[in-house]
């Protein structure tokens, strides 16, 4: 099941067409995925048990091809974990070592945007990090690794938006506030049910500037995989549903060049993985 905010409301799509949830429902599920994620699973085999009529301006096909019809599928989650240097490609081009354990730090929650939006360039040392998301439907404490994927409701992609001075101007540095600028967390196109995909811990991932490759690489690759992190992160804190953890980035990010590259107003990144569609973030001059 893949489940989208269209313009504030939780609609269900499919590549045929699409319904309102609340709607559809008759009033038996909320009007939010917000409201909806912990529900994932009994909307689910609600969906899967009726014959609905559905709309064909809410197919996949047409939300790829108008992309600001779509919100940031979670609004406003409890939490938003993300972790640095999960895979080692990465590290090694930024310079740190492997982590020994996870790296944590925070995306605030005002810092999220749709899979079409614009994002303004407030510094000449902006840079991209494509993400796999994972969307927690129900939360826990100490949950173990074996369990961990049933407490998700699903994936989707994220771009980790990082303001590379702000970055590293504290000693020692802090991440947090450099990844958190106006739209610096575009997220999308929707969240996609574990089940849509062939194999979840295998994936496709890409980030691209025009026809150029920026990143390419297999979230297999993630040095401390989905499961690991929820198990690490539920240890610690407890986890609530709509919960959103960006598990890292791949190699191939602008610090990491040599010259290092930015992002410059006007380019545009589409940001890919397999099977959960893809955000087109255009940079503005501000
Ligand atoms: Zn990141």
């Amino acid at each position: 099941m893949r489940i989208a905010n269209v313009a504030g409301r939780a609609c269900l799509i499919t590549p045929t067409g699409g319904v309102d949830l609340f709607d559809a429902s008759q009033g038996a599920f909320p009007e939010t995925v917000d409201a909806a994620i912990g529900d994932v699973v009994d909307i689910a085999a609600w969906f899967r048990s009726i014959e609905l009529d559905l709309d064909p301006t809410l197919s996949t096909t047409a939300l790829l091809a108008d992309l600001g019809r779509l919100g940031p599928p979670i609004t406003r989650p409890p939490q938003v974990f993300a972790i640095g240097l999960n895979y080692a490609d990465h590290a090694g081009e930024t310079g740190f070592d492997v982590p020994s354990q996870p790296m944590v730090f925070t995306k605030f929650a005002s810092s999220l945007a749709g899979p079409g939006a614009q994002v303004p360039v407030l510094a000449d040392t902006i840079d991209w990090e494509v993400e796999l998301v994972a969307v927690v439907g129900t939360g826990g404490r100490d949950i173990a690794a074996e369990e961990a994927m049933s407490h998700l409701a699903g994936f989707c992609i994220g771009q980790d938006i990082s303001e590379r001075r702000l970055q590293m101007a504290s000693q020692p540095a802090q991440f947090s506030l450099a990844k958190s600028l106006r739209n610096y967390s575009p997220i999308g196109p929707w969240i996609t049910t574990l089940d849509e995909l062939e194999d979840p811990t295998d994936l496709a991932i890409a980030c691209h500037h025009g026809d150029e490759v920026l990143q390419a690489s297999r979230t297999k690759h993630l040095i401390f995989d989905v499961a690991t992190l929820i198990e690490y992160l539920s240890r610690h804190v407890e986890l609530l549903p709509g919960d959103l953890i960006f598990t890292g980035t791949p190699d191939g990010v602008g610090v990491g060049r040599r010259p290092r590259v930015f992002i410059q107003p006007g380019w545009e990144i589409r940001s890919e993985i397999e099977g959960l569609g893809y955000l087109h973030n255009t940079f503005v001059q501000m």
